[in-house]
């Protein structure tokens, strides 16, 4: 039941498995494996499957409960933004300008910073009101990260449409 807390956690770029049909020892088995820390709001598992890295999560908000993870695990800061698919975990590749064009929707020309897509499902990702508002509430939950990542951005798209939020 933390699949919002997964796409956060893939919006600032970190490699989050999530798939609600494994059974737990399944689950532990996995993230042993493939040396996860494992998020479980579920106390018996922890109890009873003792995962070998492994964080439970207290908050119901998924905005805290990333704040939780970020602080707890002290995690790195990203450099950038939605550079993984927020849907099925895969880095995204950046378009060039004619393929961005392609698949914007009309009216859309312009749009400051990078258009990304994902390899696996096609889905495209870019400044639009959707990341905005992503992005306006990371900002709430770590002022300090995301400004960091703020400037990082302005650099890279320096010269073009200025207009990203905050
Ligand atoms: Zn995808």
């Amino acid at each position: 039941m933390l699949g919002r807390l997964a796409r956060w956690l893939r919006a600032l770029g970190y490699d989050t498995s999530y798939d609600e049909s494994l059974a737990d020892p399944v689950l532990v088995q996995q993230a042993n494996a493939q040396q996860r820390v494992l998020l479980t709001r579920d106390r018996h598992l922890l109890r009873d499957l003792r995962p070998e890295r492994a964080l439970e999560i207290r908050h119901d908000d998924p905005l805290q409960q990333l704040h939780a993870v970020v602080t707890t695990l002290a995690l790195a800061a990203p450099t950038d933004l939605f550079t993984r698919c927020l849907l099925c975990n895969a880095p995204l590749q950046e378009l060039d300008p004619e393929q961005a064009q392609a698949l914007l929707p009309a009216g859309m020309l312009g749009v400051p910073g990078p258009v990304r897509r994902c390899p696996q499902c096609g889905r495209s990702y870019w400044e639009g009101s959707h990341v905005r508002r992503m992005r306006a509430a990371l900002e709430r939950v770590l002022p300090a990260w995301v400004s960091n990542v703020e400037s990082g951005t302005i650099t890279q798209t320096k010269g073009r449409t200025p207009g990203l939020p905050g």
